[in-house]
C-alpha cells in the first residue's frame, strides 16, 4: 500500500483561519483528545464526542459530533491519530467548560469526511498543554468557561470510594500532586476517571511519577484550592515532552517521595445519613431534659420537621465571625479565641427556629450553608437587602420563606444552649410546600400527621448535600475532615454566638 500523501485541497486551510464566513474548509489535524460526553451517565449511548485538534501551527479547537452520527465516527476516528476532514461546520462557540481557548467550535455533520493520514503527512505534536501553576489557580476559581490543565508529581494516593445515590452508584478516588516548589494540591477524580490512576501506581515503573491533568475545575474548600475532573479529563503520567522534563529539572532541589497510600473510609450514603438514629422531637425533648444522665446525649440524631417560626426579631439572623475559628467577633472586631483581630471577619447566618413535626415543638439553631440552603440566599446578598431602603423589614420577609419548609435535619443536643436546645449539624432535604387548594390541604395534613414516625418516602430532592471536598495532604497524614470535629466546629458556633 503507498502512503497517501496530501493534495494541494487537502493542505488548503489552518485552524487559526476557520470561522463562520463558508462551510467548504479542509483542515489536516490531530486528534490529540477524545472522549464521550454523556448528558446523564445512566444514558447507554454518548451524546457526543467530543475531540481537541491541533493543526502543525500549534492551534487547537474543540470538535463535536452530534449523537445521531456517533455511531457513523466511532469507528472512523482514532485518538491520536492525524485526519484530514472536509465539509463540516464552524460555529461560534457559546459553551462552557471546554478544554481550549478558541471563539470557534467546529460540528461534524453527516456531510463530513475524515481521511486517516500517515503519521509522516504533517509535524503535529502528540500533545499541547495550556498548563497552570498549582499555586496561582485563584484566578480561575470556579470558572466554568475554560478547564484548567496542571502537572505535577504524584505524592498521594487514595482509595476508590463508592457511593450510591438513590440508584446511582457514584465512584471518586482523590490523589494528590505538587509542583517543583512542592506546594500541594488535591485532585479528585470523580466517576470514570477514578480510574485513571491504579491502586499500585506507586509500585509500577519508574519514580518520580510526573502527571498532566487535563480539563478540571478550580474549586476551593477551607481555604485551599482543589481540582476536580470533568468528564473528558484524562490523566497522562511521565509523558516524554519538554514540559515534563523541565519539571523533573526543575525539581532537583527537591527530595523524591514516594507516594503515599492513603486509606480512606467508605463515606455512609446519603440514604443511611439521613434516616440515622431517627427521632421525634417528643424523643429529643426526653433526652435533652435528661441532660447527661442520658448517654445517647452526645449523639447526633436526624429528625423530620417543619420550620414553624423564625425568631429573627428577637435572637438577630447573622453574626459576624473570625476567619480563623468560626466564633464570633465582638464590637471592637476582637476574637476572644484567637486573641487577636481577624483579617477578613466573615459575615455568617444564624438563625433560631421552631420546628415541629405535627405533634411537639422544639427549637433549633441553623447555620451559615444550611440557611443559605433553606433560603436560596447567600449571606452576602441578605447583607446587601439589609443595607437597602427598609433592608430590615425586607429582609425580615426574607427569612419569612423558611417557614413551612420541612427539612430533613442531622441534629445535635446542645447542652450549654442558651436559647435553643439543638443544633442542626446539617440540613439534607428541604421540601416546599406546593400549591394546594384549601380542601386537599386539611386532608394532606392529617395524613401527614398520621404518617409520623415512619421514614419518609421517596420524594424528589429540592437540595441535597452530598460534596464531600478533600483538603490538600500535609505530609504523611489524612486530613479527610473527621465528621466529629467538623461538628464539634459547629457547635463552638452555636455556643460562642
Ligand atoms: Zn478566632
Amino acid at each position: 500500500m503507498t502512503p497517501k500523501t496530501l493534495d494541494m485541497e487537502a493542505t488548503k486551510n489552518y485552524i487559526a483561519e476557520l470561522d463562520t464566513t463558508k462551510r467548504d474548509w479542509t483542515i489536516t489535524a490531530r486528534v490529540t483528545r477524545m472522549w464521550e460526553v454523556r448528558y446523564k451517565p445512566t444514558n447507554p449511548t454518548p451524546d457526543t464526542i467530543d475531540m481537541v485538534l491541533l493543526d502543525e501551527q500549534g492551534s487547537q479547537i474543540q470538535a463535536l459530533v452530534k449523537k445521531a452520527i456517533v455511531s457513523h465516527f466511532k469507528d472512523r476516528l482514532q485518538e491520536g491519530r492525524i485526519y484530514t476532514m472536509t465539509h463540516f461546520n464552524v460555529g461560534k462557540n457559546n459553551r462552557t467548560r471546554l478544554q481550549v481557548e478558541n471563539e470557534y467550535i467546529i460540528w461534524f455533520t453527516s456531510f463530513t469526511s475524515v481521511t486517516l493520514q500517515e503519521e509522516s503527512s504533517a509535524a503535529i505534536p502528540f500533545h499541547k498543554f495550556n498548563l497552570r501553576p498549582i499555586d496561582d489557580l485563584s484566578e480561575r476559581t470556579n470558572k466554568i468557561d475554560v478547564l484548567t490543565e496542571v502537572i505535577g508529581q504524584l505524592i498521594g494516593v487514595e482509595n476508590k470510594i463508592t457511593q450510591n445515590h438513590d440508584n446511582n452508584t457514584d465512584q471518586r478516588r482523590t490523589i494528590h500532586i505538587q509542583d517543583e516548589r512542592t506546594n500541594k494540591i488535591a485532585v479528585t477524580l470523580w466517576g470514570q476517571q477514578a480510574d485513571l490512576v491504579a491502586d499500585d501506581v506507586a509500585e509500577n515503573g519508574a519514580q518520580p511519577k510526573i502527571v498532566i491533568i487535563t480539563a478540571t475545575r478550580v474549586t476551593m474548600f477551607k481555604g485551599n484550592y482543589q481540582l476536580n475532573s470533568t468528564g473528558g479529563t484524562k490523566l497522562y503520567i511521565n509523558l516524554e515532552i519538554p514540559e515534563v522534563e523541565n519539571f523533573k529539572k526543575n525539581m532537583t532541589d527537591v527530595p523524591l517521595q514516594e507516594i503515599l497510600h492513603i486509606e480512606v473510609t467508605q463515606p455512609e450514603s446519603l440514604e443511611e445519613a439521613m434516616t440515622k438514629n431517627r427521632k421525634t422531637i417528643t424523643e429529643l425533648q426526653q433526652i435533652y431534659m435528661e441532660g447527661e444522665e442520658n448517654q445517647e446525649a452526645k449523639n447526633t440524631y436526624t429528625c423530620v420537621a417543619k420550620i414553624a417560626t423564625i425568631h429573627d426579631q428577637e435572637c438577630g439572623w447573622m453574626y459576624t465571625s473570625c476567619n480563623n475559628c468560626k466564633s464570633k467577633i465582638d464590637e471592637n472586631q476582637y476574637c476572644n479565641k484567637c486573641e487577636d483581630v481577624p483579617e477578613f471577619p466573615t459575615d455568617r447566618y444564624r438563625l433560631i427556629a421552631t420546628i415541629d413535626d405535627g405533634i411537639a415543638t422544639m427549637t433549633v439553631g441553623i447555620f451559615d450553608k444550611d440557611v443559605k440552603k433553606i433560603i436560596g440566599k447567600p449571606i452576602t446578598s441578605m447583607v446587601k437587602i439589609y443595607n437597602q431602603d427598609n433592608g430590615p423589614e425586607k429582609v425580615a420577609k426574607e427569612l419569612q420563606q423558611c417557614i413551612g419548609k420541612k427539612c430533613t435535619m442531622k441534629l445535635k443536643v446542645n447542652d450549654k444552649g442558651y436559647i435553643q436546645e439543638l443544633t442542626a449539624i446539617k440540613v439534607f432535604h428541604i421540601e416546599t410546600e406546593e400549591k394546594r387548594t384549601p380542601q386537599r390541604r386539611g386532608k394532606e395534613i392529617l395524613r401527614e400527621i398520621k404518617k409520623e414516625g415512619q421514614p419518609p418516602k421517596k420524594q424528589k430532592m429540592h437540595s441535597i448535600t452530598t460534596t464531600e471536598e478533600t483538603p490538600i495532604i500535609t505530609a504523611g497524614t489524612n486530613t479527610n475532615p473527621e465528621p466529629v470535629q467538623l461538628h464539634d466546629q459547629l457547635l463552638h458556633q452555636g455556643q460562642s454566638s
